[in-house]
């Protein structure tokens, strides 16, 4: 069954293309084809792989500006965000086209003979990605998957499937073999079951919730599929009364707002050491409403509009008359899925603010009194992605950064990724790592080969 879905511009709520959506029969037919595709694909020499992928490489660079529009107008946000995201994706491929040119494996002393380990590529790979950093995100996926030998399906989010489109046209067009990239449109309960159930798909990579991704492992387990998760966070952000408090406080906004705080390593929990929380919340309050929330296609333009309609219905639930609302930012007039930054201060520790992810522009502010009780409050969630330690003690910031319960941690900073380092969570944010030198571990298998050299 095909039929066509409605791809909207979140700022204005309009339509913005509508393609085509596949149900589970075509999720078949692009799993068939990156089947058909997985041998020649993987008996690619390295060299000649590695230098397709830096055709990708510059056939994105060559579209850049055309994917970030795309990207900014179909998720919302800023474009030069989106010019920066499309950046950090073609740098991805760039980092991982080296690397089927890297060695691999060991060789382990053995009695009789030789032993070494090979890494062996899965197969086919199912990619579901969010809708949040839809093109960067995917390419954390795809990079190190085909750089490693696999071929791929991709499902991309139903709100932002179009720079995926994009890019399997513009892989394509780099001199990618037929079949090695496919992307499927179509709903996450149906395509994307169907490539986590499907026999001939090796391995589910998955970024979302945390929700779908319990769903997942669950039906991965009855075909031992490999699985890695990305998922939600409810993010530290623990600024000491020893740090430069102004600095700290100026960079809190962008650690949870950027992309209208749609983005799974958000510090949506600032940890005041109690001593400084009158001096943070007056820098505080200026840099938010200093924010300047508009047009995605502005260049000035620093938050854009949320998602959707559902998403900031979402968002508003949270801001409830519980808590008190203590830093309100301003949005447009007119159509489009706005929410201003928000923050709330004071607020009970109970309250679902505090608890849950939200995944929109809420920050609230919970003090805390000394190094201890600032662990105990950070590492009391479920999830462990992100965080941030501000403080002007080196040794204390490391002691706290060694603490805390999460995959990534800044001291005197919020920066979460880059395409150099390993990325992922802790605890129900998830398991394996993106990205970094070890990346494509998580698309290949250990094989060990014995080599007997003494004769039977
Ligand atoms: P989601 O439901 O987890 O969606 C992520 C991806 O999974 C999408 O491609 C979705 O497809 C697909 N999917 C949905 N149900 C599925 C299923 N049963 N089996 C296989 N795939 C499935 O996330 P969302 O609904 O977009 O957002 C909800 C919440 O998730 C957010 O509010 C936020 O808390 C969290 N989230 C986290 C991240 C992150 O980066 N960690 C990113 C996005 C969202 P369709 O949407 O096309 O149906
Ligand atoms: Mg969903």
């Amino acid at each position: 069954m095909t039929d066509v879905l409605e791809v909207l511009e979140p700022a204005t709520e309009r339509l913005l293309q509508e393609v085509p959506r596949v149900g589970v029969a075509e999720v078949d037919a692009a799993v068939a084809r990156a089947k058909a595709a997985y041998p020649g694909w993987r008996a690619v020499a390295p060299a000649d792989r590695a230098r397709l992928l830096r055709r990708v490489v510059e056939a994105m660079e060559g579209a850049w500006e055309e994917l970030a529009l795309l990207e900014a107008r179909n998720a919302g946000k800023p474009i030069a965000s989106a010019r920066g995201e499309i950046g950090m994706a073609i740098e991805t491929f760039r980092y991982f086209a080296g690397a089927p040119e890297r060695p691999f494996g060991e060789t382990i002393p053995v009695a009789g003979g030789m032993a070494f380990t090979v890494r062996e590529p899965l197969g086919v790979v199912g990619l579901i990605t969010p809708w949040n950093f839809p093109l960067a995100i995917a390419c954390w996926k795809m990079a190190p998957a085909l750089a490693a030998g696999n071929t791929v399906v991709l499902k991309p989010a139903e709100l932002t499937p179009l720079t995926a489109l994009r890019f399997a046209s513009l892989a394509l067009e780099a001199g990618l073999p037929e079949g090695v990239v496919n992307v499927v449109v179509g709903p996450g309960r149906t395509c994307g079951q169907r490539l986590v159930e499907h026999p001939d798909v090796a391995k589910i990579a998955f970024t979302g919730s945390t929700a779908v991704g319990v769903s997942i492992a669950a039906g991965a387990a009855a075909t031992i599929k490999r699985v890695t998760l990305e998922l939600g966070g409810k993010s530290a952000n623990v600024v000491f009364a020893d740090a430069d408090v102004e600095a700290a406080a100026r960079a809190a906004p962008g650690a949870v707002f950027d992309n209208a705080g749609q983005d799974c390593c958000a510090r949506s929990r600032i940890l005041v050491e109690r001593s400084a929380v009158d001096e943070f919340l007056s820098h505080l309050e200026g840099a938010v409403r200093a924010i300047r929330v508009g047009d995605p296609l502005d260049a000035a333009t620093e938050m854009g509009p949320l998602i959707s309609a559902a998403q900031r219905d979402s968002v508003a639930s949270f801001v409830d008359g519980d808590a008190e609302v203590a830093i309100r930012g301003s949005v447009p007039d007119g159509p489009g899925f706005w929410f201003p930054p928000t923050v709330l201060w004071p607020v009970p520790l109970d309250h679902r603010a505090v608890v849950d992810e939200i995944f929109g522009p809420v920050a609230v502010i919970v003090p805390f009194d000394g190094e201890a009780d600032a662990i105990r409050i950070a590492n009391d969630t479920i999830y462990g992605l992100s965080g941030s330690v501000w403080t002007r003690d080196g040794a204390k910031g490391l002691r706290v950064a060694r603490a805390l319960e999460s995959g990534n941690l800044s001291i005197n900073s919020n920066s979460s990724v880059r395409v150099t380092t390993p990325f992922g969570g802790f605890k129900q944010s998830g398991y394996g790592r993106e990205l970094g030198p070890h990346a494509t571990d998580a698309y290949t298998e250990v094989k060990t080969i014995f080599y007997n050299t003494e004769g039977n």
